[in-house]
């Protein structure tokens, strides 16, 4: 058996979610549990996430997954409905799709259904991806308020740059408050890093997806430096040492070339397990614990690690590629993308274990 493996902490889960329950105070949260649980298996997450409000997913499937779980939390459809054949469905599994564009509004108002579903209603405050602009969106809400089957109506949006601190969420929530003036409906604005950083935009639900996995949202900060636990943690195995030469190169392309004498270990670990290709040289890694860095080009299936400071070890020692003691952002950063993309990126092939 390859020796890789991610393991998911899902005590961290927990801790995280707390965490981000102490930041919401009187607003509720809303687990945002999409593309797999962020890549640490849906049904896993759910189970140890059901502390939290609710759920948020894209698909029927996803939420079907979770209600198999046992879960009767309420579970919002983050982009609503794909086609009108899915209302039947929401209805009958009392899902609640976000309503974001007009044509949504007309097959709900045609629906035939039994029960009444509970609506979000997004309003464009300026991402320009999902939503209706302020007139067409106050005229769907009027029309929502009439329809007999049509439950509660909460009002969404979402930030563009509030994890930009140089930008922050004020003029979007400008926008907002502009636009739902004086309507008596709850509010849900908030993803990870706005509940981070801004108070001011809780409102009424909060949907939290990355801090949960225990991964900061803003560049050049850990979630450990905001006192989350990572719950993912890949780890693996060295199954070759290597003697390299002064003046020889490594892997393909031979990207590194060794400045000296040096011992170079090789992981089973490569870009088909979800580990970045683009990853340069010098991103961290731990090997026997002990902090180390890769060299050159990570292939399909493995990758190398220097030994020089770990004398020590051997075929068989203990590899972590991120986790405790390696911060997903910073292998993340190193090959220039986000740590959103590493979890979710993790491949089938990898053995996922719980602990
Ligand atoms: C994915 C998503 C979230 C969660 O965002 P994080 O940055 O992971 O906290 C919240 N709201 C919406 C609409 C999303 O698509």
């Amino acid at each position: 058996m390859r020796p890789i493996v991610a393991r998911i902490d899902t005590a961290a889960l927990a801790h995280n979610l707390l965490v981000a329950k102490r930041l919401a105070g009187p607003a509720r949260v809303l687990a945002v549990v999409k593309a797999n649980g962020y890549g640490h298996g849906l049904a896993r997450v759910g189970r140890a996430l059901r502390a939290a409000d609710g759920f948020a997913v894209l698909s029927l499937d996803e939420a079907a997954t979770l209600r198999a779980q046992g879960l009767s939390h309420p579970i919002v459809l983050l982009e609503g409905f794909f086609h009108p054949d899915e209302i039947a469905e929401i209805a009958r599994r009392r899902l609640q799709p976000v309503l974001h564009r007009e044509d949504q509004v007309d097959a709900l108002a045609r629906a035939r259904v039994d029960h009444k579903i509970d609506v979000f209603l997004k309003l464009d405050t300026g991402m320009h991806r999902l939503g209706l602009a302020r007139k067409p969106w106050l005229a769907a809400l009027e029309r929502l308020r009439a329809i007999p089957h049509v439950g509660n109506i909460t009002l969404i949006s979402h930030f563009a740059q509030a994890d930009d601190p140089a930008v922050g969420v004020a003029g979007q929530l400008a926008t907002f408050k502009e636009a739902a003036q004086g309507l008596a409906h709850p509010v849900s604005l908030a993803a990870s890093a706005a509940l981070l950083r801004y108070p001011e935009s809780h409102g009424d639900w909060v949907r939290p997806g990355i801090m949960l996995y225990g991964a900061s949202p803003f560049a050049g900060e850990t979630g450990a430096d905001i006192g989350l636990l990572p719950v993912m943690h890949l780890e693996s195995k060295l199954i070759a040492v290597q003697n390299v030469r002064k003046g020889e190169g490594l892997g393909y392309g031979h990207l590194f070339t060794a400045p000296r004498d040096m011992r170079v270990g090789v992981v089973a670990c490569g870009y088909a397990d979800g580990y970045p290709r683009h990853a340069v040289t010098g991103t961290p890694v731990l090997v026997e614990g002990r902090p180390s860095r890769t060299l050159g080009r990570v292939s399909m299936d493995m990758l190398c690690v220097d030994l020089s400071e770990i004398g020590h070890a051997h075929v068989g020692s203990p590899v972590t590629l991120w986790g405790d003691g390696v911060p997903i952002e910073t292998v993340a950063a190193a090959a220039g993308t986000i740590s959103y993309e590493l979890l979710t990126a993790l491949a089938p092939r990898v053995r996922v274990e719980e602990s």
